[in-house]
């Protein structure tokens, strides 16, 4: 097969495209800068933007037979007069009065205030959107003649500096430099997957004649990314071969007496997990298992077993998580158990730092391993969502020995589709949690009927339960998250809940005050716990049983499932109860959110309905690599060509050429050698 494996045809560049956008013509400091913040730097990252949608061809209608309805339509004509309210402080509503030769309607612009000044009377325009009770609810708008109404134009993800126009303008700047991405792909196998050049997908994707001509190019491209992603995780599995890690042989005493120390039976899935661990752990060669479970599933309760695995053997164990306050949850979870066991217990983040010399189980941040404290004798580390543990991470702890590493993650995916794109891992899964738990009960209301989601919740405190109240999300610095919920706190303490013990928590914490209102909270000693995000994982408190989230429109759907999970975490029946602004003044996507956590609580299920609404591989964001490389894979519909590019980059791994500069640019610096 590689025998056939074309050399790039014409003369690729694929250099150039890794130059700053600011190369292109017209593109200036300050639109650099907001590139930026939407991650796009590069020649190449302006091609590779996805659009997630595009504008569907839309009847235009006269406004005199507008009618209510599902339909997009898109209408045209010139502004009368324009207008701006601001019912409240997180809203404005902007209100022009568009005329064409048949009538009038009022055009209505939510949280745009900034295009009252661009909608002068005069101004024609043509603006795409739904009627909804006598108004025109617009979803996009072109002012004197630009195209951002057009069809089949595409949507991208965008910001308020850089609009989707401005992106499309952008986009077609880079757009020549396509001949630049050398194709490597013989012809022959794309035409018979059914799939176009990659110079042509771009061009498809981006300038598309029609929906099926962009989907044509992203599966191509997606395509190209899968077998970039499979060959470089083989070849990354190749490279692992040789190393050696402690066999730690059976399990133990030090486990029997956790086993007895538990107060429940272990599920069968938590059996079945342990069993797949001890037969890693072995082994003389290091373990790489990904283990998958849904928030309250008992993961942490299989993680602290891993680690004593390493106690019991005379080595050392960590566990890693993603910030200093989810670090300090896991120790206070931890401690308990490890005290009553005679293990040493460690705390290791930027504010605390315990002594370690001695201690059998290190907890701390992924940051303080990438620093390269030293840990002599570790045997397993137990990896906390979000961040794969790098080879070079590795070496900077064990100087050189390998660990067993399990990695935990609370969003799941699919195991087949887990096992293709962490194709270095194994995969572990705790499908169902605990016997004894209900599934918590969600339910959504509006900001005006709040106050009966306070009076629910007060009940439970009268029948000696304790509640979260989450605070809005604010993306802004720690500091004005902390002081907005110091606010909030202050007005519950005056208001909906006078009579309660009401603590705070926030990320501006420090440690030791973070550590003390946990074991209040944990000792029933405050009966609400109003905090923002930090509360997202690892809290563990049975006795809370109803959460409120205000501004439940403004999280995203894995981040609400991530706390929703903090309550049903004891038999008792919990409760969520998600505030938003009313219906009218949501976006499609919060829509779908808000109604898919009132019909499910089950993870797989949210995932796939994630998937759908972002359309895109970007299931998880940034929060585990190897699926955030993937920008054009449809997880869901794209399985098919999943399993091609597997058969496919079999054949691969050993190929050189501009496949091979693609793996590494891709992988680059994260250990994957030819
Ligand atoms: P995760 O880490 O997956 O979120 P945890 O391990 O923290 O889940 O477990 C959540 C809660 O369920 C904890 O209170 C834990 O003590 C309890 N738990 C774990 N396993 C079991 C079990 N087999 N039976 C009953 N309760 C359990
Ligand atoms: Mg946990």
């Amino acid at each position: 097969m590689p025998a056939e494996w074309p050399r790039p045809r014409g003369i690729a560049h694929p250099d150039h495209l890794d130059r700053d956008v600011a190369t292109l013509p017209g593109v200036g400091p300050i639109v650099t800068k907001n590139l930026a913040k939407l991650g796009l730097h590069t020649i190449r990252d302006l091609l590779e933007h996805r659009p997630h949608r595009y504008e569907a061809a839309a009847e235009e209608v006269r406004i005199a037979d507008l009618l209510a309805g599902e339909e997009e339509v898109a209408i045209a004509g010139e502004v009368l007069k324009t207008s701006v309210r601001r019912p409240s402080r997180r809203l404005s509503i902007v209100q022009a009065r568009i005329a064409d030769e048949s009538g009038q309607i009022t055009a209505v612009w939510f949280n745009q205030a900034w295009l009252a000044e661009k909608l002068q009377p005069g101004t024609l325009v043509r603006l795409r959107g739904q009627l909804k009770r006598n108004e025109f609810t617009v979803r996009s708008y072109d002012l004197n003649g630009a195209s951002a109404t057009a069809d089949f134009a595409p949507v991208y993800p965008a910001s308020d500096d850089v609009t989707v126009k401005k992106l499309r303008d952008l986009v077609g700047k880079a757009l020549p430099h396509v001949c630049d991405f050398p194709d490597f792909l013989p012809a022959r196998i794309a035409e018979r997957a059914g799939l176009p050049g990659r110079a042509d997908a771009f061009h498809a994707l981006h300038r598309p004649r029609g929906e099926q001509d962009g989907e044509r190019g992203r599966r191509r491209l997606a395509f190209d990314e899968l077998i970039v992603l499979q060959v470089g995780l083989a070849r990354r599995r190749r490279g692992r071969e040789g190393e050696l890690a402690p066999a730690l042989g059976e399990p133990g005493e030090l486990v029997s007496r956790y086993r007895e120390w538990l107060p429940f039976q272990l599920t069968e899935h938590q059996e079945r997990t342990i069993g797949e661990i001890d037969t890693d752990l072995a082994q003389p060669k290091p373990m790489e298992r990904l283990l998958q479970g849904e928030v309250g599933s008992g993961k942490t309760v299989v993680a602290l077993y891993t680690l004593l695995r390493a106690v019991e053997a005379g080595k050392r164990g960590t566990l890693m998580a993603p910030t200093e306050t989810l670090a300090e949850q896991h120790f206070l979870t931890l401690e308990d158990p490890c005290r009553e066991l005679g293990v040493r217990v460690a705390l290791l983040t930027r504010s605390v730092k315990d002594d370690v010399a001695d201690a059998q189980i290190v907890i701390g941040t992924h940051a303080l391993i990438q620093e390269g404290v030293e840990l002599e004798d570790l045997a397993v580390a137990v990896v906390d969502e979000q961040h794969r543990f790098g080879v070079e991470q590795r070496r900077a702890i064990t100087g050189n020995r390998t660990p067993h590493v399990l990695h935990m993650t609370a969003t799941p995916i699919p195991r087949t589709l887990a096992l293709t794109v962490y194709g270095d891992l194994a995969v572990s899964e705790i499908a169902k949690p605990p016997a004894d738990r209900k599934p918590v009960k969600t339910a959504w209301v509006t900001q005006e009927r709040s106050s009966e989601a306070y009076k629910r919740l007060r009940k439970h405190l009268d029948e000696g339960r304790q509640a979260y109240v989450v605070c809005p999300l604010i993306e802004e610095s720690e500091t004005s998250v902390a002081r907005a919920a110091e606010r909030e706190a202050e007005l519950l303490r005056k208001g909906e809940l006078k009579s309660y013990r009401v603590g705070l928590l926030h990320g501006r914490l420090k440690p030791a005050e973070r550590r003390e209102l946990m074991a209040q909270f944990k000792a029933r000693e405050l009966d609400v716990l109003v905090a923002t995000t930090v509360i997202e994982v690892g809290v563990d408190v049975p006795n809370a049983t109803i959460m409120i989230v205000q501004e439940a429109d403004r999280f995203g759907l894995a981040q609400l499932h991530q706390l929703r999970g903090r309550v049903g975490r004891g038999a008792e029946q919990s409760y969520c109860l998600l505030v938003s602004r009313a219906k009218e003044e949501l976006t499609d996507s919060a829509l779908a959110r808000l109604e898919a956590l009132v019909a499910t609580t089950d993870g797989f299920e949210l995932a796939e309905v994630d998937l759908e609404i972002r359309g895109e591989g970007q299931l998880l964001g940034s929060r585990q690599a190897g699926l955030s490389d993937l920008r054009f894979t449809r997880l869901r519909s794209d399985r098919k060509l999943l399993e091609q590019a597997r058969e496919l980059a079999g054949d691969l791994v050993d190929y050189e050429g501009p496949l091979n500069e693609e793996v590494e640019r891709v992988f680059a610096g994260r250990d994957v050698q030819a």
